[in-house]
């Protein structure tokens, strides 16, 4: 549905403008879980994927979608057998992943790098809206700069800050033993991706972060999306594909002496085209390319 919506309401399905929020209908929503191991599962509703663990040491989250469907996650996350959960990491500072974050601050510990702190501390402007910065009890407790080392429920997560990327505050999350990785919204998983530009983005600076990613991890790895269906090392490498194709075509038209307007209206690599029915459609991907290689 999200797919036929224009771009604001795209803005507020997927970035979850406060401003709109009244206007959007959770009524429906329900929280789908997906076991991965014994421990880890992955959790989705509307908004950004979302990751727990659950075990001895109890739960930790990753990502908290929108604020209405709190008590949803909260629920989900019960019949898997956890609690409340203790730490809540927000992969970056995109309203559909930090929306739960005043609920569950209540009582956990909330954990991102420092600029999604301060980000969410201090208003936004996106797509022409004021985003009001979070009550103090929804802002991250515990920052990091680089990487963030967590040790719980039998393994170690490493928390890995890749700068701009999407934003300019993205974490990727490793869990060593279980063999998985949350990507955050450095990766949207058959369908082009939204890089915010404004707030730290960078079309190349994504390709580098997730090959970066992609020499880190071993194949047999189950990946974590920020948008799309739970994927694979083939997974990461076939959307890393894509980037570096789609991105290649524009690079060419600029150099050919394209105009902004030519290059927006070009088709994407027939490979490709079916990206183009998600979040971002094709014209909107050309020109975010576009504008990404051409600004400096
Ligand atoms: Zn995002």
């Amino acid at each position: 549905m999200i797919r036929f919506l224009s771009m604001g309401a795209f803005a507020m399905t997927l970035l979850g403008v406060s401003a709109a929020m009244g206007q959007q209908d959770f009524s429906g929503v329900e929280i789908k879980a997906t076991r991965i191991t014994e421990h880890v599962h992955m959790l989705e509703g509307r908004g950004g994927n979302l990751a727990v663990s659950i075990g001895e040491d109890g739960v930790l989250l990753i990502d908290d979608q929108y604020a209405p469907l709190a008590e949803r996650i909260l629920t989900a996350i019960d019949k898997l057998g956890g609690k409340k959960p203790k730490f809540i990491l927000n992969t970056h500072w995109h309203g559909d992943h930090t929306g739960g974050n005043e609920f569950f601050g209540e009582t956990g510990t909330i954990i991102a790098h420092t600029n999604v702190r301060e980000r969410l501390a201090t208003p936004q402007e996106l797509f022409g809206r004021t985003i009001a910065p979070l009550p103090a009890g929804a802002l991250p407790v515990i920052t990091f700069d680089e990487s963030l080392n967590i040790h719980f429920n039998g393994e170690e997560l490493r928390v890995m800050h890749f700068p701009h990327g999407h934003t300019d505050g993205d974490s990727v999350v490793l869990f060593t033993k279980s063999n998985i990785i949350h990507m955050g919204d450095l990766m949207f998983m058959g369908m082009f991706p939204f890089v915010d530009l404004d707030h730290g983005g960078d079309v190349d600076g994504l390709i580098l972060n997730v090959q970066r990613v992609i020499d880190q991890i071993q194949p047999g790895i189950k990946v974590i999306p920020g948008h799309g269906p739970l994927s694979d090392y083939e997974g990461l490498k076939t959307y890393h594909q894509m980037l570096v194709d789609t991105t290649d075509v524009v690079r060419k038209a600029i150099k050919a002496g394209k105009s902004a307007e030519f290059i927006k209206k070009m088709p994407a690599p027939e490979k490709w085209k079916s990206w183009g029915n998600g979040f971002i459609k094709t014209d909107r991907w050309m020109e975010t390319i576009h504008r990404s290689l051409t600004r400096k």
